[in-house]
């Protein structure tokens, strides 16, 4: 049996973009999915929109350690290079007030189909509900073993099986697996760029209201991230792009605590948090006092004078 050049592990966002370029590259491709459909998380970005990328792209917006690799990889294939390769796939898109790129269709499935075109025009091979299991080295390449016990060998190997943040639509971690089988060092991850939950019923009460804001974090008393953005009221904490935006540093705080010792010290994760409304008298939280208001456009309501502001948070959701 002939090895294909590449064999792609996952069939998400990454898996059919590396494989579209393997393949324009002249390779012979295989593309294994263990989903029933290609790019199903793909599906839900962007609340269903799909969030393509943003006017402004920088490294320093990437809250990783690997600034240095966020910048080679966007020095090789950055914004105009991703709008160049989708306008080629006939994808139309717009930026939004806030410099968002959406496809004009305002459907993540739109990115999905011309995805997905450009495969079948490229005759690329893909296995649907093919689960690779396990990767081994062999002569000049290397052999997945999908769990119906089926082989197939590559030269090349590009893992592309995601994260574990969405369990039922394939990523659901086993990615790390198959990485870490090579040697490689897996951090524990942690959710990111989360909603985040406070145990206070406030955020119940305000149920659905959204306002522009800035949020500082703070964790044991040191401010941690500034972000501006949307700041969304739910039922069970908050969200918005400011929130997941700060998001991270709370996210690994709380991941490296014991629970006993993470319901003491959560009390003051972000005790000192500023959140300034854009317009003006919107929320005002004010620091280093126990008065904290929440005024104007949305009312004063009994009981939000006590707003503690992540006091209780006590986990974090995703
Ligand atoms: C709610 C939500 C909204 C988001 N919105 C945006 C957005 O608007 N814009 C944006 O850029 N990003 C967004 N993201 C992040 C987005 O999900 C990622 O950018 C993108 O989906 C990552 O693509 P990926 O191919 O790396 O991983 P995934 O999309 O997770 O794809 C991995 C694929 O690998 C498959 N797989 C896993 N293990 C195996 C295996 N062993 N064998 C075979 N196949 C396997 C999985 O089934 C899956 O199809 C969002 C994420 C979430 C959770």
């Amino acid at each position: 049996m002939t090895p294909y050049d590449v064999i792609v592990i996952g069939g998400g966002a990454a898996g059919m973009m590396a494989a579209i370029t393997a393949k324009r590259r002249r390779a012979s491709v295989l593309v294994c999915e263990k989903m029933p459909k290609l790019g199903k998380k793909l599906l839900i970005t962007g609340a269903g929109r799909c969030n393509l990328l943003n006017e402004t792209l920088d490294p320093s917006f990437y809250n990783s350690g690997g600034q240095v690799l966020v910048a080679s990889v966007l020095g090789q294939f950055g914004k105009d290079a991703m709008l160049q390769f989708f306008k080629e796939l006939g994808l139309a898109v717009y930026a939004d007030e806030t410099g968002r790129i959406f496809p004009v269709t305002n459907q993540a499935a739109s990115v999905l189909k011309v995805l997905e075109m450009e495969l079948e025009r490229l005759k690329i091979v893909v296995d649907l509900g093919c689960e690779i299991q396990s990767v081994r080295p062999v002569k000049n390449g290397f052999e997945v073993r999908a769990r119906s016990g089926e082989a197939e060998t590559g030269r090349k190997i590009i893992l592309c099986a995601g994260g574990k943040s969405y369990p039922a639509l394939g990523a659901d971690g086993n990615g790390y697996t198959l990485a870490a089988a090579f040697g490689h060092k897996i951090l524990e991850p942690v959710p990111s760029t989360v909603a985040l939950v406070v145990k206070d019923p406030w955020c119940h009460a305000l149920q659905g209201q959204k306002v522009r804001v800035s949020v500082t974090s703070g964790i044991q008393g040191k401010e941690i991230r500034t972000a501006t953005g949307e700041l969304l009221f739910t039922q069970y904490g908050l969200s918005g792009t400011a929130i997941l935006d700060v998001s991270d540093e709370i996210s690994v705080a709380v991941a490296s605590r014991e629970p006993q010792d993470l319901r003491q010290r959560g009390r003051g994760v972000l005790p000192d948090s500023q959140w300034h409304a854009a317009h003006d008298g919107l929320v005002h939280l004010e620091s280093g006092t126990r008065r904290r208001h929440l005024r104007s456009g949305l009312g004063e309501r009994e009981g939000l004078g006590h707003l503690a502001a992540f006091r209780s948070m006590k986990r974090w959701s995703r």
